[in-house]
């Protein structure tokens, strides 16, 4: 099995639900069977209770659950049922490793942020996983987020527990322009700096944008943070959301992930998409 991370840098807001459900839909079309895993690093247990002038309108599942509306997005572009389990919180694990503590699961260790609350993650991960090609897990809110640590934590484990080409991350950061009409990386170069002062190197950048990322900018972001220059995409700006994933196609996002996770042989040829 697959998996893709999807992380951001600078702020929220970019896209990488957009970006994350795209590079899904791609995947699907290429004959892959794809789902997707939400991560709120809040600690309501569920959306439910959420102001829908804060998070948007709560979102309804087919099982009842009550969710962040990025899972409409996943349901949407990959055209699949998505249930409660796809959307992981902190309050959802915090409530199973506290009723485990409390059940005397943890046979008198002392319980912790590392390892019991990871392992929790990751196990929720990969059950929500089961029997799919490729599973996208997108972290919601932003890289350096103390929200956010314990489930970088836990991927960065994660990353170490599967083969090497089962895993990819891709970082979605913000692109704005100088006073000047210059395409600046300085916030990507952070956020990449930020990413890997916890132990995680992206392996693609997705730059969000008013327009393409510049050949030279891609070239720029590519030396600092690391990645070959194929490796950077443009996310601009567009009308209707649902000409991301075609956006992103004609810069060939599908298939240098296929490359990396060793997809190539198995997807169906470019004339059967
Ligand atoms: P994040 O996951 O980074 O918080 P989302 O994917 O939820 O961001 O997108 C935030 C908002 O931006 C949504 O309203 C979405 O429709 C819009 N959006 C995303 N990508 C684009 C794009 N390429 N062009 C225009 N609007 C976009």
């Amino acid at each position: 099995r697959k998996f893709i991370f999807v992380t951001g840098g600078v702020m929220s807001g970019l896209g990488k639900g957009i970006t994350a459900a795209s590079t899904g839909r791609l995947l699907k079309n290429a004959g892959f069977d794809v789902t997707a895993v939400k991560i709120d690093p809040y600690l309501n247990v569920d959306a439910g209770t959420m102001n829908p002038y804060q998070h948007g309108e709560v979102y309804v599942l087919k099982d009842g659950g009550e969710v962040d509306l990025d899972l409409g997005n996943y349901e949407r572009f990959l055209d699949i049922d998505m249930t409660f389990d796809h959307n992981v919180t902190t309050g959802k694990v915090y409530q199973q490793v506290i009723e485990a503590e409390r059940a005397g699961d943890y046979l008198g260790k002392t319980v912790q942020i590392i390892p019991h609350v990871t392992d929790d993650i990751k196990r929720r991960i990969r059950e929500a996983a089961a029997g799919t090609d490729v599973c996208i897990v997108e972290v919601g809110g932003t890289v350096g987020d103390i929200e956010g640590m314990p489930y970088l934590e836990a991927l960065r484990q994660f990353s170490h527990e599967e083969d090497e080409d089962d895993i990819l991350f891709t970082h979605v950061t913000l692109v704005p322009y100088s006073m000047n009409g210059e395409q600046k990386t300085k916030p990507t170069q952070h956020s990449v700096k930020e990413l890997r002062s916890i132990g995680l190197q992206p392996d693609i950048l997705v730059g969000r944008s008013e327009d393409r990322l510049d050949p030279d900018v891609k070239e720029k972001i590519a030396l600092f943070c690391d990645v070959p220059t194929d490796a950077v995409f443009s996310n601009p700006d567009v009308e209707d959301i649902y000409h991301v994933p075609l956006m992103v196609e004609e810069e060939g996002l599908d298939e240098y992930v296929m490359e990396r996770l060793e997809l190539a042989d198995e997807a169906l040829p470019e004339s059967e998409r």
